[in-house]
């Protein structure tokens, strides 16, 4: 028999009513071993999720934080009766949190109940058990997370245990401080779940029905993904498409297991499969010149930054490249584009003003003769299979924004990725104009 590692989001979590659907697919399959839970999420558009709650609760720490702890007291309690699970036990484990907040709580530790509540719940409800990820996610003692280890532990402590329950989206250190991934990161103790059982597949169950071509937020029913390659995967979230972590990937692309995304609400539908090259839905198969490109997906982010810098006779001068970069590493800035032109250098990034004034001082350091930041800026990109033609698919999405009014700032198009700049107020209607020339 196999091993399925199964994630379930916070909105396929967000109640007990939506736990019950989540444990009906739990025992309809045998394999289905290992659950990774989230802390519940929205049960409505207006409703607030646990996490966030828990955030505010740390900012509260020091003062009256009552009415947000009652809060989050009582949807777990709720949880718990509805679902038969033993009272006691829930109300000494929230017992033990309170009896930890005060000023000198940290937020990862506020931030992770969410979690560990949830799963305690959902372990007692199935009569598994319940493995904190506390001991057995590492991250070491600045907060870095520590791969090996973690396999090396979760390996270990799943090996003993037919059947269990853990929490995602934190672990902690050798002296046992919680330390969490960032937002979304269950996702991400799924995929290591996955990877040191060696599951024949992680099963990812969230509120959509896969990975879909553009953000259903944006883009009224976007077309489904079938299959997609963790190669255009990665493309697609590191551009900005929200519906997996993008740490998710890595640990089960290297141990070669699948990724299934899955509707908790439609367990019917077919969903989308991720897996490793090639194969078609692969960004880089079907790589012949004869076979047009066709977008796999679009994806995008708001709240980009573009430095430009520049120099007289700074273009054929060595090394200018990489000493620029290097001041955006010391900064501990991750660039996202570079464009470079005669003498000029644009930089885009993610981030806010503190982050474009240390990056600035340290460019200043090199005397350039301007420096010009646009704040602002959205970005659009297109992946497709294939890396050429492409001049059809430039032209197209060019075209598409020109109609619409809509200004491009820069664009960047690279082997199988078109990437667009616009005003941040023209993110939605640039995702629309595009999407509907591409599709
Ligand atoms: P979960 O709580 O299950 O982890 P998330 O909220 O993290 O779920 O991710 C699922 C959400 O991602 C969807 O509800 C959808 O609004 C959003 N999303 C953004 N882009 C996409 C996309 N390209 N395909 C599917 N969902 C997307
Ligand atoms: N609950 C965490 C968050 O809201 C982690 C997760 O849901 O994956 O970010
Ligand atoms: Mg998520």
């Amino acid at each position: 028999m196999g091993v399925r590692a199964v994630k379930f989001g916070g909105t396929s979590l967000a109640s007990a009513s939506q736990i019950r659907k989540c444990m009906d697919i739990v025992q309809a399959h045998p394999d289905r071993k290992y659950v990774i839970a989230s802390a519940p999420g929205k049960r409505s558009a207006d409703d607030e999720k646990i996490t966030d709650l828990l955030y505010q609760l740390y900012e509260q720490r020091s003062g009256d934080y009552a009415h947000t702890w009652s809060k989050i007291c009582l949807r777990f309690t709720e949880i718990a009766e509805d679902l038969g699970v033993d009272a006691s036990k829930v109300d000494s484990a929230l017992g033990e949190i309170d009896s930890h907040l005060g000023p000198d709580t940290s937020v990862d530790y506020c931030a992770s109940r969410g979690e560990y509540l949830n799963a305690m719940i959902i372990a007692a409800h199935l009569g598994w058990s319940f493995i904190d990820a506390a001991e057995v996610v590492r991250f070491s003692d600045s907060g870095e997370f520590l791969a090996e280890e973690t396999n090396d532990l979760l390996g270990e402590a799943l090996r003993t245990h037919d059947h269990a329950v853990i929490p995602g989206f934190y672990g902690a250190t050798p002296s046992g401080e919680i330390k969490t991934f960032s937002r979304g990161g269950s996702d991400v103790t799924g995929a290591l779940v996955a990877r040191a059982t060696q599951a024949s597949v992680y099963e990812n169950w969230t509120d959509v029905s896969g990975i879909l071509t553009a953000d259903p937020r944006i883009v009224d029913n976007p077309l489904p993904i079938p299959r997609i390659s963790y190669t255009a995967l990665r493309q697609l979230t590191y551009l900005g498409a929200s519906v997996l972590h993008e740490n998710a990937i890595y640990p089960v692309r290297r141990a070669n297991i699948p990724t299934h995304i899955r509707n908790t609400n439609q367990p019917q539908d077919p969903g989308t499969w991720i897996q490793g090259e090639p194969f078609a839905g692969s960004s880089l198969a079907d790589a012949s010149p004869a076979t047009p490109q066709k977008m796999i997906g679009l994806a995008g982010r708001t709240n980009c930054l573009a430095l430009t810098v520049r120099k007289v006779q700074w273009s054929g001068s060595l090394g200018v490249g990489a000493q620029l970069l290097n001041l955006f590493d010391e900064a501990r800035i991750a660039v996202d584009l570079v464009v470079t032109s005669v003498d000029s250098w644009t930089f885009i990034f993610r981030g806010d003003t503190s982050t474009k004034e240390s990056v600035m001082a340290k460019i200043g350091s090199l005397d350039p003769d301007s420096m010009e930041v646009r704040e602002n800026l959205a970005l659009v990109g297109v992946v497709t299979t294939g890396t050429l033609p492409r001049a059809k698919t430039t032209s197209a999405i060019n075209q598409s924004l020109a109609e619409a009014g809509i200004d491009v700032f820069l664009d960047s198009s690279a082997e199988s990725m078109h990437v667009v700049a616009v005003d941040s107020l023209r993110y939605e209607d640039a995702v629309r104009s595009i999407y509907s020339v591409l599709t």
